[in-house]
């Protein structure tokens, strides 16, 4: 409930025990991320309009106080499951009554993952140096 955990800035994730758990290449990529939604308009600071473009990065597990707490608001973070075996999202267009709204997104931290190896410590573009 409290995760994710860093060890030696490595990234611990605890998954729930099920019986059918099998550790597969999808499974392993989803790690949680810390978003900031930098300027996003007022009118999407309601929990629906923000799942809906959080939906955009992946599957938001915990909204930070600060932002579901409307006051004193200057940025939205969100702790969201991705698949980091993607590319990140790096902006959303969100539609809005007037005109469409580029909408940055920015991560905390980012993992290196590599899709070659099936692991996280190095990109693709790193190989050969590790
Ligand atoms: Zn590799």
């Amino acid at each position: 409930m409290e995760g994710p955990y860093y060890v030696n800035n490595q990234p611990l994730i605890l998954y729930q025990w099920e019986l059918d758990f099998e550790l597969d290449k999808e499974e392993l990529s989803i790690v949680p991320l810390w978003v900031k939604f930098p300027g996003l308009p007022v009118s999407y600071w309601s929990v629906e309009a923000l799942s809906k473009v959080v939906s955009a990065v992946g599957r938001p597990i915990h909204t930070d106080m600060f932002t579901a707490n409307a006051e004193r608001i200057s940025y939205a973070r969100i702790l969201i499951e991705v698949d980091v075996s993607q590319p990140l999202t790096e902006q959303i267009v969100i539609e809005t009554p007037s005109r469409p709204w580029d909408q940055p997104v920015e991560y905390e931290w980012r993992p290196k993952y590599c899709n070659e190896c099936l692991k996280f410590g190095h990109n693709d573009v790193d190989r050969g140096n590790n």
